[in-house]
């Protein structure tokens, strides 16, 4: 049996080697490594499968996140709804902009910010909600996005988990995920559904101002060379990731099927378990699984970890700590916060391994080392 690895680029790069390897030859051939054609290519293309008008890329999802914030006009002392469970580059961006994460409650099935907590966390400071597609599923936009649009707030998606999956919207028609809010940001992050051979992210909008601002805060605040309107940041992609992304993005919904029939697979082993809660996907959302979470009531979920990793089975507790409880916003005494089911839930989520390259035997193995520790 192969290796079990959390996420096996390994085998997956084999399958593309060709077209990726002479695509980064070529590069080196022709020294266009900022801004050359695959990087305009990539754009262009990403905006076609997302059916977004425009596509900023940057240098990776934690300067989307930033660049988004910046483009809505956040000003220090603002506050930005968000959930509390999610990698703490959602939140981590706002403290760095001086504005206030208010943190939000999550659903207990979904993982995703839970919109009936949203209206009683806004105040006249509001200016945004960030909800996070977490693990490959996407939050309930519809709810989200009514409310953002009565109370007149920006929505910026975090979509760094879930680039591509299809979101059924309340009038039945079907959107992509990071192109329902205002702006959506991903990032290209090996390990990420759609991932470079680096660092790299996007963000996308409709909105042609938006797109705009950003595209000008990304490139130094620049309106035309050397004229700098306004503070921004240095973020690029460059062009040998944009090739790899352009490679692999034709991939992305042969990559998204493998994905769920891996879920497939798990959710019909784990399904006799009571112990063991697998992924309830939502109707709206087309899950297309980042990570493959279970939730575990009444067994030990770090000895389970433990048990796994001794048969070389990864495994991975994503988060243990949720972003209020983090020293980071002891300014913001965000740990008196209640989140009761964000608090629950890192005590008892554990993702196993999925990826694009998963064999049966390895299925098995992973299956069976998690049966073993319950019957133990
Ligand atoms: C990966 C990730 C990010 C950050 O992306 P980077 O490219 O690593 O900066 C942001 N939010 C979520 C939910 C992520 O999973």
């Amino acid at each position: 049996m192969r290796k079990i690895q959390m996420v096996d680029l390994i085998a997956q790069y084999q399958k593309i080697k060709p077209e990726v390897d002479s695509a980064i030859l070529n590069i080196l051939e022709n020294a266009q490594f900022i801004n050359g054609p695959e990087v305009v290519g990539f754009q262009k293309e990403l905006e076609e499968y997302l059916g977004v008008k425009h596509v900023i890329p940057c240098a990776n999802g934690t300067d989307a996140l930033q660049i988004a914030l910046m483009a809505i006009g956040a000003k220090p002392g603002d506050e930005v709804i968000t959930p509390s469970f999610t990698y703490i580059a959602t939140t981590e961006v706002m403290a760095l902009l001086g504005l206030k994460p208010v943190f939000v409650e999550v659903e207990k099935d979904s993982f995703c910010i839970d919109p009936a907590e949203i209206e009683a966390a806004i105040t006249e400071r509001t200016i945004a909600i960030v909800p996070v597609h977490l693990y490959g599923q996407a939050a309930n936009m519809d709810a989200i996005m009514e409310i953002a649009n009565r109370r007149g707030l920006k929505v910026i998606e975090d979509n760094a988990q879930a680039i591509g999956s299809d979101y059924r919207m309340a009038d039945g028609s079907l959107k992509k995920t990071g192109g329902i809010g205002h702006i959506g940001c991903t990032s290209f992050f090996p390990s990420k559904n759609l991932g470079c051979y680096g660092d790299g992210g996007a963000m996308c909008t409709n909105d042609d101002e938006l797109a705009a601002q950003m595209r000008m805060i990304a490139n130094h605040g620049q309106s035309k060379r050397y004229y700098h309107d306004v503070v921004g940041c240095n973020s690029r992609l460059d062009s040998i990731q944009a090739a790899v992304l352009r490679i692999k993005l034709r991939e992305l919904d042969n990559y998204i099927s493998a994905r769920r029939s891996v879920a497939k697979h798990y959710n019909a082993f784990f399904s006799k378990f009571p112990q063991i809660k697998t992924p309830v996907m939502d109707v709206y959302s087309h899950h297309v699984f980042h990570q493959y979470t279970l939730t575990l009531e009444g067994v030990d979920r770090d000895a389970l970890n433990a048990f796994l990793a001794e048969r070389e089975i990864p495994s991975m507790i994503y988060y243990p700590v949720p972003a209020h409880r983090q020293k980071m916003f002891d300014a913001f005494g965000s740990a008196n916060t209640d989140l009761p089911i964000t608090d629950w839930l890192t005590e008892r989520v554990i993702s196993l391994p999925i990826h694009t390259e998963m064999e049966q035997d390895q299925l098995d193995f992973i299956c069976q080392g998690v049966a073993d520790f319950i019957a133990k």
